[in-house]
């Protein structure tokens, strides 16, 4: 493991208080971190910049060991690399982003889609801060023109998205005047704010432990949702069994989203450009396997071209997964309620598909290629502003429709789901040039999308998802306020680099 070289001695003094000072902070008070929602009034990475600070126990440069190059493994060792400290980060793949994961190949003409996390909601700053640190440009997530598809009990309704004049399901009158929005407000929204603020420091979900003992889907039912309105509000999504606390968090910490991102040219030019910042700090092909600690340091053992290597830290960070985590040994062994939630934390599945058309037909009446169904499943068109007339269709299948297509060879995947591709837009299978898929929870360094909850879940396994252990901080989606999201990847490396900075040795 070569020692970090710091080029300038001076700059990197400068930069060294800053990041320390950024770091005490930095987007781990929730709203605290006071960004703007508008883009036009962001925060220019260099106005971060704070009068220098005496750096107290965590003044001593030290070692530390990152594992995981996705965004939370990016962001911690970026910015403890950046506050002075010696960082080695280990990455089983051979490319950085993890389940920020843009495909280029196999489609032509240089179109691309997002496999993994997509769509960057305006509240979330922390996501919306580092693509402005990094110089990368946001573009509109949703179209402006061409109508919706939403299709419930085999019929298609154009118009907005998750909108309809009439819904054709048995809703009561109420909701029928409700509509999608209004059932949404009605049966969770308002819940939610009840829940305060989960980002805040401190926030405990205990005092919300009925919530978390019922499915979401249930919950909405006790709230008095009619079962035809359940369908609607749920179109294009599987719940899967979600914890009604894990869904409301969530509702309750992104705020009211107004406009949704993305990353012009793909989003895994965030996670790219960290890592070229980091430089050859950054080991591929490393894959974690056994984590050692005592008083005095930790060591980690990682197999790498077919040797295991051996690294000494001051500190660990592990972003892992937790269904990856479960390979990984620890000595000492961790505690038997930790070991049970990392091995017991449910993960949602998810399988994307991706189908390559000739022409943008759907154009033609009218349509912008985006749509929900209640089959169910999230269709976008990742090419809407792409420059080739050609199209890509992709397709989000969430829970038990996605393991069941996550268990079917390449061919067969791609076949069925166009058959219902051409339910939504007509002209689908005439038009389609080819396809490809990804299953999340067949990848071997994720083994599924993202944190969620079954029920009794959270209250029982939140005092061991972020919590240290000795020398080793975890990290990861998973861990943070924001499960499932790249801000919260951002927020758990920003809220580890600190426990690592304010460390006493
Ligand atoms: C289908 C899907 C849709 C999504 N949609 C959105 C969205 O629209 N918006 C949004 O903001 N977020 C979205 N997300 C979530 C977002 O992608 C994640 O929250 C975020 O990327 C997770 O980052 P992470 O660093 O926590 O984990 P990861 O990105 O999984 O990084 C962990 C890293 O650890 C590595 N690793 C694993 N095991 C080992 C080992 N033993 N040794 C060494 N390295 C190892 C992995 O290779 C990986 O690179 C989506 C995710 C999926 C899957």
């Amino acid at each position: 493991m070569g020692r970090a070289v710091r080029e300038n001695e001076g700059e990197t003094k400068v930069s060294e208080y800053t990041r320390r000072d950024f770091l005490k902070t930095a987007g781990l008070a929730g709203a605290a971190l006071a960004v703007p929602g508008k883009l036009a009034g962001m925060t220019p990475a260099g106005q971060r910049q704070a009068s220098p600070t005496a750096t107290g126990p965590g003044g001593k440069r030290k070692k530390v060991i990152v594992v995981g190059a996705g965004l939370a493994g990016l962001v911690a060792g970026y910015e403890l690399d950046q506050a002075g400290h010696e960082v080695t980060i280990l990455e089983a793949q051979l490319r950085p982003g993890g389940r920020v994961l843009t495909l280029r190949a196999p489609f032509s003409d240089g179109l691309y889609a997002e496999a993994g996390a997509s769509r960057i909601p305006n509240t979330h700053d922390l996501t919306i801060r580092y693509a402005h640190e990094f110089q990368l440009k946001l573009v509109p997530f949703y179209p402006a023109s061409g109508q919706y598809v939403n299709q419930i009990a085999g019929e298609r309704l154009l118009g907005k998205l998750g909108a309809a004049s009439h819904w054709p399901v048995a809703l009561t009158a109420e909701e029928q005047r409700l509509g999608r929005a209004g059932m949404w407000q009605k049966y969770a929204l308002s819940a939610a704010k009840q829940l305060g603020n989960p980002a805040a420091p401190g926030w405990s979900p205990k005092p919300f432990a009925s919530l978390d003992g019922v499915t979401f889907t249930r919950f909405l039912r006790q709230q008095g949702a009619s079962a035809a309105a359940v369908r609607v509000m749920t179109l294009g999504m599987d719940y899967d069994g979600a914890s009604a606390l894990r869904i409301l968090a969530d509702l309750a910490v992104n705020g009211n989203v107004t406009e949704n991102y993305k990353i012009g040219g793909g989003n895994d030019q965030l996670p790219r450009a960290m890592a070229q910042r980091l430089s050859t700090r950054i080991h591929y092909g490393a894959m974690l396997q056994r984590i050692e600690q005592d008083r005095s340091g930790v060591r980690a053992f990682f197999l790498q071209g077919n040797l295991v290597h051996q690294s000494e830290a001051d500190h660990l960070i592990c972003t892992i997964p937790f269904p990856v985590l479960q390979r990984v040994q620890f000595q000492p062994p961790l505690s038997d309620e930790r070991l049970n939630a990392i091995d017991s934390t449910h993960y949602l599945s998810a399988t994307v598909l991706f189908f390559q058309e000739e022409r943008r037909y759907w154009q033609a009446d009218g349509l912008n290629g985006f749509a929900l169904s209640d089959w169910p499943v999230a269709v976008s068109q990742p090419t809407f502003d792409q420059t080739d007339p050609r199209g890509i269709l992709a397709a989000t299948l969430t829970g038990s429709i996605a393991l069941r297509e996550a268990g079917l060879p390449e061919d067969r995947r791609i076949s069925t789901v166009l058959n219902e591709m051409e339910t939504l837009f007509p002209g689908a299978r005439e038009n389609f040039e080819g396809g490809v898929s990804k299953a999340w929870n067949n990848d071997f360094w994720a083994k599924g999308a993202m944190q969620w909850f079954r029920p009794g879940q959270m209250i029982e396994f939140w005092p061991y998802m972020a919590s240290p252990v000795g020398r080793v901080h975890f990290g990861g989606e998973h861990t943070s306020p924001w499960p499932g999201w790249m801000q919260g990847a951002i927020h758990s490396g920003l809220r580890t680099a600190r426990e690592v900075q304010e460390a006493a040795s």
